[in-house]
């Protein structure tokens, strides 16, 4: 049966945190959200094993497990939830349209955005074996595994400093893998990790490959770009902390973003510069980049379309 005319009043890409909270919210506030989950159902934390910083759950649980009652809560109050990609998206009118899976049209008064972000990776192929059992892109995240234990983080900027420093709060020691002479970090963070005593930074340092035991990474071996001599550096825990990139693509030209490609948000709401348009979520949040804090603006996105809906049918007249 061809769908070219469907509509709905609610219609949410992404099924991370933020696109199943928005929802939840939606659904019980009866805007029938329409949910297509995008290639990674589940979202990043489809890729994580244990999860023990979501509040609820006292003993953690494991990510694609916390996704899946994430999935049933926003099912339960009647989120229509389907496989699927948007391919395209055309917001220069209303009803906003949405191409899904290249070939079909559904037209929809809110759209609320929750594609998240991706985080890069070096690429070999040892990172991916030992994703989750050793290595991580989410410090914050699986730090606490690795308490009293040597780790390695790899990256320059911000993120690498910020996470270097937390980490040497948990672990024995920091070895921070730089692959130029020097930072691209502020100087603030930097002068932080300088003075850590734990964190040894490796300038002019690139990772070759993650070393393990078939079950969990063991070192690192790395390679100085000066003097070209390669070292193994005995590790448990590997972090990568080179950037990520915000799913955004489909939105180019259409949506306010920054240099980098996050959506553009009015300060404290999930308002984007098209009327009915949301965004929640990793997308628009380069900072926290947390399941929880995801989740509340996921919240944040339902309320606002909601509230955009009731005032469009309910005007206030001067
Ligand atoms: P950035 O893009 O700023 O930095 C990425 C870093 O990773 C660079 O230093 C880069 O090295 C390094 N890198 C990239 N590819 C590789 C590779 N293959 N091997 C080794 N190193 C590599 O990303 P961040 O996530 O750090 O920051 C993103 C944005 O978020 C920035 O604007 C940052 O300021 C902001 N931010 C702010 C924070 C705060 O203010 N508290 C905290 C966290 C982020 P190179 O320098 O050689 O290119």
């Amino acid at each position: 049966m061809s769908q070219e005319n469907e509509h709905v009043q609610c219609f949410i890409i992404g099924s991370g945190p933020a696109g199943y909270t928005a929802a939840i919210y939606a659904a019980r506030a009866d805007l029938k959200p329409l949910m297509y989950t995008g290639m990674q159902a589940g979202g990043q934390l489809t890729n994580t094993t244990d999860v023990e910083n979501f509040p609820g759950y006292p003993q953690g649980i494991m990510g694609p497990e916390m996704m899946e009652d994430f999935r049933k809560q926003a099912e339960r109050f009647g989120t229509d939830i389907r496989f699927g990609y948007v391919s395209s998206v055309d917001f220069s009118a209303t009803p906003h349209k949405i191409v899904v899976d290249e070939v079909k049209t559904i037209t929809a008064d809110t759209v609320i955005i929750a594609t998240g972000a991706t985080a890069k990776w070096l690429g070999l192929p040892s990172e991916q074996q030992y994703n989750g059992f050793g290595v991580s892109a989410c410090a914050v995240c699986d730090g606490f595994f690795f308490k009293g234990q040597d780790v390695a983080i790899v990256g320059a900027g911000d993120t690498a400093a910020e996470e270097a420093t937390y980490l040497a709060k948990l672990c024995k020691t920091v070895h921070l893998l730089v692959r130029r002479d020097e930072f691209r970090a502020s100087k603030t963070m930097v002068a932080r990790v300088l003075s850590t005593p734990n964190i040894i930074v490796h300038y002019n340092t690139e990772t070759k490959e993650i070393l393990g035991n078939g079950k969990n990474v063991t070192a690192v071996k790395v390679l100085n770009n000066v003097t070209n001599v390669e070292t193994d550096i005995a590790v448990e825990g590997f972090f990568v902390a080179i950037g990520h990139k915000p799913n955004t693509d489909i939105f180019n030209g259409q949506l306010n973003m920054d240099e980098t490609g996050y959506l553009l948000t009015k300060p404290g709401s999930t308002l984007t510069n098209i009327e009915g348009v949301f965004a929640c979520g990793d997308v628009q949040d380069m900072y926290y980049r947390q399941a929880v804090t995801a989740a509340g603006s996921g919240c944040m996105a339902a309320l606002d379309a909601e509230r955009y809906l009731a005032a469009k049918e309910h005007p206030v007249t001067a």
